[in-house]
């Protein structure tokens, strides 16, 4: 493993907000850049600064919001977009353009000299303006080698500082993204720059092989919104790039949590329970099994620590809990039960959350308790 830094450039004010159904206000832009920044994260994806006047407008002021982090404005290869960039005060900007030959054929009638000709001119045009430039391929994954190659040493010769490796479809898995962008980190002096779509739930996978082969930054979003299946979850990467690969980025990783509440809020879409790292289920142990072993030593049951990433751990009593998790959660109200109140107990918790579907409250618990078992010793 190549031990480098690695930088990570959050684009869930852009990549993000592009998910169906998802729009952001000024506030709420304003508190989700200023958290990201605040816990370290090195670069802000901050939106589309050609999209139009209320964009344009946000974008600024998050510009003299006065962050740590550097903050990009994603373009086209067209000078007007590169001007709107300007407009709002961004010294960084990244622009795409489509490398495969499906894209260009789409969006370029088939040419790709055209699409170098705009590139270059998009980049001359923002470097004689003193911005730095990244440089992203549209559709990497499904580009001919040889000319993703090529578009990649053509931008490193005009001056920009990083180039994009984007699996726009979301189609790679983790070994072909591994020998792709090995063989654009080989050629390059410029780092690459990972952008994994989560079409088959191989985002973080893949962004990690990039990672393996040389990328040098990544992109993310908070909960892994964005377009269609979204993308690579900020809070998987970290903690993946912290727990598996040893990694440090220097960010604060336990405000995740938070981070993810906020983000989840602004979108009006509730985080998944199964949600790796900061679904409310991620440190919830209900069955006896797992809870009798978390209680003798969490390492059993959990890869980090809860509070790693600013959540509680949790044990509930369900369908699958049993004798150790039910005496351990009553303990604490000062409860102990007979052998036969055991079985008769976990007889009704079974029962009980097999007709309201969920786990238990802890009052819906207590009330299955026998009148007059409270504060009497183990018989
Ligand atoms: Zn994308």
């Amino acid at each position: 493993m190549n031990n480098h830094a690695i930088q990570i450039n959050d684009t869930t004010l852009r990549d993000g907000e592009q998910s169906a159904g998802i729009a952001f206000n000024i506030e709420e832009k304003i508190a989700i850049a200023t958290l990201i920044d605040s816990i370290g994260v090195q670069e802000l994806e901050v939106g589309i600064p050609a999209m139009g006047q209320d964009e344009a407008e946000s974008i600024k002021i998050i510009a003299n919001l006065g962050l740590n982090a550097k903050l990009l404005g994603w373009n086209r290869a067209n000078l007007s977009d590169i001007q709107a960039s300007i407009d709002c005060d961004l010294e960084r900007v990244h622009i795409s353009v489509p490398v495969s030959d499906i894209q260009i054929a789409a969006k370029f009638g088939n040419q790709r000299q055209l699409v170098l000709d705009r590139l270059r001119d998009a980049i001359n045009f923002a470097c004689d303006r003193g911005l730095s430039v990244s440089v992203g391929g549209e559709d990497s994954s499904r580009a001919d080698e040889s000319f993703l190659l090529d578009v990649a040493q053509l931008v490193q010769e005009w001056g920009a500082f990083r180039f994009r490796f984007c699996d726009t479809v979301g189609i790679l898995d983790p070994v072909t993204t591994y020998s792709k962008v090995r063989q654009l980190v080989s050629h390059l002096s410029i780092p690459v720059e990972m952008h994994m779509h989560n079409d088959f739930g191989l985002a973080t996978a893949n962004t990690l092989a990039g990672i393996k082969a040389g990328a040098r930054s990544v992109n993310t979003t908070v909960n892994g919104i964005g377009e269609r299946a979204g993308n690579a979850a900020l809070e998987e990467v970290l903690m993946a790039l912290k727990c598996i690969y040893k990694i440090e980025t220097g960010i604060d990783t336990k405000r995740l949590v938070e981070l993810s509440q906020l983000v989840a809020k602004a979108t009006n879409y509730r985080v998944p329970p199964w949600k790796a790292i900061v679904g409310e289920n991620a440190f919830a142990h209900e069955s006896d099994i797992h809870a009798h072993g978390v209680l003798q030593n969490p390492d059993t049951y959990e890869p980090f620590a809860p509070e790693d990433v600013g959540c509680k751990r949790r044990f509930v009593i369900g369908k699958h809990s049993g004798r150790h998790l039910l005496l351990s959660v009553l303990q604490k109200y000062g409860i102990t039960l007979s052998s036969a109140e055991i079985k008769s107990v976990l007889d009704a918790v079974r029962h009980h959350s097999v007709q309201i579907k969920r786990s238990l409250t802890i009052e819906e618990l207590l009330s299955l308790i026998p009148q007059g078992s409270q504060l009497i010793t183990d018989r």
